[in-house]
């Protein structure tokens, strides 16, 4: 590939760093899979501003709202409002994946299936869109006695559809904010980026939601929708790169997680290490987890991020945190790096990390490791047809993760490093499965296929 600045490609930086870092990046910027450990200390104490109360508190929001959001989607009535994803053991797709029993047991918290928004952004974007309107509410007294299904009224629903949210996204999120905004009556714009899904921009018209077609990348798309909401009262911009809001609705998803482990007989202590792979873009939605995670569990969790080989942005930051990526600024894009961030991953399609993330979290994260696409449509594949189980292409990083820490040179010193080679065998490991429910037919057997493919190139 050839960069010329006078037609306005960018020119690939020359990279100056110590010799282990440097040859991290050329081999990031020549597009091979990478697995970075750091060298964080482990300690959730001397992380970032998230306390153990603000999670508490979004558990209990999702508590005060769930009699209502029973009435409004027919989908959670047997759940009595309440939206959360299985736990689900993958024996033949821990044998598809070559990992021996006495590697510990393979399971998928199966977030692809989390109900409405059929994504991880159920977490984060639900809440942030319950945060909101509770305050709404409470400003201009639509709940009296604190009876919360008094929103479904169409009197309360007038009233808040002077409310207006507005996102950027590359997809998922605005389908998470657009369809729970619209359902409790307010307007939502959504700014989507060029590589948001056709069916995605579909199904957010059909409910009532604006969408604004943006040709630039996710970061753009986020910057136009800041603008217009900044100027408008009654507008509230979910702000994917610096809410709090989204943050502790995603943390919310480690208890009700540690009760499942719990059932299933999963041991998590100082002899029984947990192992989570979380999918990637700005780093709220795995930074949000791994936080929750660290306050039930501390240091016997390991949590490890997972980018595609275009856009590891949460890499680059944490290379930056760290020292050791310098001369970009303090929040370095995959562009600095002559990556151009195209990826089939649409979730993860993000080229700056979260600062609020990336400090929430970089004292205590395992690492991050990269996947390239095929390698994603593969491991969707396999996902299939050992499982039956159908996931969106982002959400099949979380699968690469075992492989990286089980057989990469990175993952034997870690587990060396935190004197857990001989503990494996009893480990609990997780891949997150972040999207899929909502893929129409046509677009996920070209999934597929191009997954089939992949298992044919390996053979
Ligand atoms: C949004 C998303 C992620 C990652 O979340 P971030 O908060 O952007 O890090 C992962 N997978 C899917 C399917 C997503 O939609």
């Amino acid at each position: 590939m050839t960069h010329q600045n006078d037609i306005g490609i960018r020119a690939v930086p020359t990279i100056q760093q110590s010799g282990e870092i440097n040859d991290l990046l050329l081999t990031m910027r020549a597009l091979q899979s990478v697995f970075w450990t750091g060298r964080s200390t482990r300690s959730v104490e001397s992380g970032g501003t998230i306390s153990h109360n603000d999670i508490v508190e979004a558990e209990r929001r999702f508590e005060r709202f769930a009699p209502l959001l029973q009435q409004l989607f027919p989908v959670l009535a047997e759940s009595n409002g309440k939206m959360e994803s299985n736990l689900v053991h993958l024996p033949r797709m821990q044998q598809q994946l070559g990992m021996q029993s006495s590697s510990g047991a393979l399971f998928l918290k199966a977030d692809h299936a989390l109900p409405i928004a059929g994504s991880i952004k159920a977490r984060g974007g639900f809440h942030e869109v319950l945060d909101y309107v509770e305050s709404c509410a409470m400003q201009f007294g639509l709940m009296p006695n604190g009876d919360y299904t008094a929103l479904a009224t169409p009197a309360s629903r007038e009233a808040l559809s002077k409310h207006e949210l507005v996102v950027g996204s590359t997809g998922n999120l605005g389908l998470a904010i657009g369809l729970m905004g619209a359902k409790l009556g307010l307007r939502v714009v959504v700014h989507m980026s060029a590589d948001a899904k056709a069916w995605k921009k579909n199904k957010l018209r059909e409910n009532g939601v604006c969408v604004i077609e943006h040709e630039g990348d996710y970061g753009a798309a986020v910057a136009a929708g800041r603008r217009e909401s900044m100027q408008k009262p009654f507008s509230h911009f979910v702000d994917d790169e610096k809410s709090s809001s989204l943050f502790v609705g995603y943390a919310a998803a480690a208890r009700h997680l540690s009760e499942q482990l719990t059932d299933a007989g999963r041991v998590v202590d100082k002899n029984n290490p947990l192992f989570v792979y979380i999918p990637c873009g700005v780093g709220g939605a795995p930074g949000g987890i791994a936080t929750g995670l660290h306050h039930i569990y501390g240091e016997h969790v390991h949590c490890f991020f997972a980018e595609p080989i275009q856009s590891p942005c949460f890499l680059l930051q944490m290379l930056f945190e760290s020292g050791e990526f310098t001369g970009y600024g303090s929040n370095p894009s995959v562009y600095d790096l002559g990556l151009n961030n195209l990826t089939q991953a649409d979730g993860l399609a993000v080229p700056r990390a979260s600062l609020l993330a990336a400090r929430e979290v970089r004292h205590f994260i395992g690492g991050v490791y990269t996947v390239p696409d095929g390698e994603l449509f593969r491991l969707l594949y396999e996902l299939f047809v050992s499982e039956g189980i159908r996931i969106e292409p982002s959400a099949a990083a979380g699968l690469a993760g075992p492989g990286q820490l089980l057989n990469s040179a990175a993952g034997q010193r870690y587990l060396q490093r935190h004197d857990l080679a001989h503990l494996v065998h009893q480990s609990t490991h997780i891949a997150w499965s972040t999207g899929g429910l909502h893929v129409p037919d046509l677009d996920y057997s070209e999934f597929l296929s191009q997954g089939e493919a992949m298992t044919r190139k390996i053979e």
